[in-house]
């Protein structure tokens, strides 16, 4: 059964995210991106709106929301702002790992923390010579009796500043590559963790990005999350995940933009006209919404395949990287029919063309996404058509016609019918052995 309507729980869920984001996100959104802050109070809104940590699963007491939930909630918060969006997710980012995890003692402690006092997750790869290159890690972890000892820095992390736990990537060996990465759910009140000064980013600016340093961070061995040698498939299971509801950034900001070009191209005249009136401006809109659509299947589809229980992995980067990129083109269109104005701060399409930016880049590039949508086709995709070689093409007119046999020519696909093979090509002149005898 194929169905693309939302439950009505779902559509309550929605319609009370919207609520949120017109009434909390919205208004101050444009004063954190000048300031460039975090609105922590509306973080701590959302947590008690039930937003926040809203997928710990219902074993554990949680809301036990799926992806399609969390996409359709960041889907409203990112139209109202994607970098507020950014910062209401990051922590089902930094959960993701546990949920994922065989460790059962700290899923029971952390998530109870969690339902009881609001703890926000955080998560940690990246550090400052590697993003896409997962298995470069550098930051060590080190085996101490009943501990682990973590060293190094790790950069970019999201809400890195105000988070309470960290999911971080660890190696014990960097030259083992993958082999040698595990993860640790970090106290970030342990002593040796310091954190950097908020890196100042072109967009989601109501989102807060650091540089954390460990120094001989002690991690009692009860907050494994993944041994050494386990991690890196851990962050691959996350990022298949998480990446959906990139995609939900996307639709909801580009959702956002298109709306606010549709409006201004009805009330803005030219030669006479409104702009909705000039063909060239109706084919834009079209366009905008054909992707916003296109990007919103995409996601949900992604979202619907890992709340199956199946692996989203490819529909996830595939929906990553079409919205993302998308997403920057709406935008970018509807600031072209807000002519000038559109390129000011006065009006909400500048801010959202800088915060769109950055969904091609962080969880995994567009050019990472690609690169795993390609290793895939090349290696597991089951095509339906038969080789090339063997694509026989009979020429009867009718199918109930005596059947000729046929031979194909691999090299340029010359079709011979008859008993035998002609001794070479007539068309590309191979000999005999470059033919393929059809059914
Ligand atoms: C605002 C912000 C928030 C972030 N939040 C987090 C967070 O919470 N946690 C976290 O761990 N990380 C986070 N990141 C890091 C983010 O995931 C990385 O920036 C991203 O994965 C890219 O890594 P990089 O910046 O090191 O670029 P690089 O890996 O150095 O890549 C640079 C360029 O080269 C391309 N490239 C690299 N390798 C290949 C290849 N094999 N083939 C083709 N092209 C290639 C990339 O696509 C990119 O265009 C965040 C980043 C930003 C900017």
């Amino acid at each position: 059964m194929l169905d693309f309507q939302l439950s009505p729980e779902q559509k309550a869920l929605r319609d009370r995210a919207r609520r949120f984001a017109r009434e909390e996100v919205l208004p101050v959104a444009w004063y954190y991106d000048e300031i460039d802050e975090i609105p922590l109070a509306v973080l701590e809104k959302a947590m008690d709106a039930g937003f926040i940590n809203a997928d710990i699963p219902r074993e554990y007491g949680g809301l036990g929301f799926g992806l399609v939930e969390a996409a359709v909630v960041t889907e409203e918060m990112a139209a109202a702002c994607p970098g507020l969006a950014t910062s209401i997710f990051d922590s089902s980012l930094g959960m993701e790992p546990l949920i994922l995890c065989r460790n059962e003692e700290l899923k029971k402690r952390m998530f109870s923390e969690a339902l009881v006092s609001g703890i926000r997750f955080a998560f940690a790869t990246s550090e400052p010579t590697m993003g896409s290159d997962v298995a470069g890690l550098r930051c060590l972890a080190a085996e101490r009796g009943d501990h682990w000892e973590l060293t190094g820095t790790k950069y970019w992390v999201t809400n890195g500043g105000v988070c309470d736990y960290m999911s971080v990537f660890a190696t014990e060996d960097p030259k083992a590559k993958h082999s040698g990465i595990g993860a640790f759910l970090v106290d970030m009140r342990c002593k040796g963790i310091t954190v950097g000064e908020p890196i100042p980013k072109m967009g989601q600016r109501c989102s807060n990005t650091v540089g954390v340093r460990f120094d001989r961070v002690k991690v009692p061995k009860t907050h494994v999350l993944a041994e050494p040698g386990d991690g890196f498939a851990l962050a691959m299971g996350t990022f298949a995940r998480t990446r959906p509801i990139i995609g939900a950034f996307a639709v909801g900001a580009a959702r956002s933009a298109m709306e606010f070009a549709l409006e201004y191209a009805k009330k803005r005249r030219a030669f006479g006209s409104p702009l909705s009136g000039f063909e060239a401006i109706q084919f834009k809109l079209a366009e905008m919404y054909q992707k916003v659509e296109t990007s919103r299947l995409l996601t949900w589809k992604a979202a619907w395949r890992a709340d199956q229980g199946k692996d989203p992995t490819i529909s996830a980067s595939v929906a990553k990287f079409y919205a993302s990129e998308a997403a920057w083109e709406v935008v970018d269109e509807a600031m072209q029919v807000m002519g000038g104005y559109g390129y000011t701060k006065l009006f909400p399409v500048e801010k959202l063309l800088r915060d769109v930016r950055l969904l091609r880049i962080y969880e995994g590039t567009s050019e990472i996404q690609r690169l795993i949508v390609s290793g895939w086709l090349l290696s597991e995709y089951k095509p339906v058509m038969p080789p090339l070689e063997e694509l026989h093409v009979h020429r009867r007119k009718d199918p109930s016609m005596e059947k000729e046999t046929s031979w194909r020519c691999r090299m340029c696909g010359h079709l011979h019918y008859g008993e035998e093979a002609p001794e070479s090509c007539p068309v590309c002149h191979f000999p005999e052995t470059a033919f393929t005898r059809g059914e």
